[in-house]
């Protein structure tokens, strides 16, 4: 099953143009859709969680025309938004029998079945009993997995999910995201390279609701291959080699500023060639280097 997206627009009515000419083809799998804030994500996540409209275009998930047969689509979608706002003092286990319930599944020993391979899926087994208000953010997440599950769906959206969640928290998350990603379609929205990286072979980047990219991750690196450059500078010099080059990045390494830049020559002046990464990609895209 494939999700087609075609020819999206969104104007909000402060006149920011959210969407504007958005397509995409998204095939099985964990597909990254990367973009500074701002850049449209959201307004699109929303809109195939078939929780707004839009202005123009058509979205289809295998034969279902979601934008007009929103009924349909949510039967087969399963929604990890940014921020769920309450967390009831329910327990886990009750919550997610509440919302097989919500979803349709009438029979209790089905949901009893479900809830436990969900909580079992997402590492909340022994957690099962206690209140979700009182989880951490990382067991946040993976409730949120979790209830996004119920059902089997088709197509996960999973919004800005990291933020705010130690290494190990993510780690863990991650693991239960790929696992997922292999039989049905998940799509991720981050402004986070590194969230991209790690899960997704096939991404988008978008910035003031453009897609400026659509492809495998690989051939997202072969577009600055060779054209990265690298060099550690003093904090002072940066503002110099902000001037004289298209710097793409500059992050500290013990300490000192160590900066990447886009060329397709060699710059010279002390510069070697770099390994390209996701974030030189991010950032070229971005300032329309390639
Ligand atoms: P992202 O998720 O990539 O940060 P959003 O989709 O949230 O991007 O926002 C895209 C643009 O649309 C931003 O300029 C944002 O301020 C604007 N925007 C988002 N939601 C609304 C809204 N409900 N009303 C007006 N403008 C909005």
């Amino acid at each position: 099953m494939e999700l087609l997206i075609k020819n999206l627009e969104k104007k909000y009515s402060n006149g920011v143009q959210a969407l504007d000419n958005v397509s995409l083809e998204i095939g099985k799998g964990m597909f990254g859709l990367l973009g500074p804030n701002g850049a449209g994500k959201s307004t699109l996540m929303r809109t195939l969680a078939t929780l707004q409209d839009v202005d123009k275009g058509t979205i289809t998930l295998g034969a279902i025309d979601l934008l007009n047969d929103k009924d349909a689509l949510r039967q087969v979608l399963g929604y990890l938004p940014q921020e769920f706002g309450v967390y009831p003092r329910t327990s886990a286990e009750e919550l997610l029998n509440h919302l097989a319930l919500l979803k349709g599944i009438a029979s209790k020993t089905d949901r009893k079945y479900i809830v436990d391979q969900l909580l079992i899926k997402v590492n909340l087994w022994e957690q099962r009993k206690k209140a979700v208000s009182n989880f951490s953010g990382g067991m946040r997440q993976r409730f949120g997995i979790a209830q996004s599950l119920i059902g089997n769906p088709k197509l996960v959206i999973v919004d800005e999910p990291t933020a705010g969640l130690d290494p190990g928290e993510r780690n863990r998350f991650y693991n239960i995201l790929s696992e997922i990603g292999e039989n049905i379609i998940v799509i991720l929205s981050t402004h986070i390279v590194q969230d991209v990286r790690e899960l997704c072979n096939n991404m988008a980047i978008m910035d003031k609701g453009k897609v400026l990219f659509s492809g495998s991750t690989d051939d997202a690196l072969l577009a600055v291959k060779g054209k990265i450059w690298a060099q550690k500078v003093e904090k002072a010099e940066i503002s110099d080699y902000n001037e004289k080059y298209q710097v793409l990045s500059s992050k500290l390494v013990a300490g000192r500023p160590l900066i990447h830049i886009y060329s397709d020559t060699n710059p010279q002046n002390n510069f070697t060639i770099a390994e390209e990464n996701l974030e030189d990609v991010f950032f070229a895209k971005l300032k329309e280097l390639v």
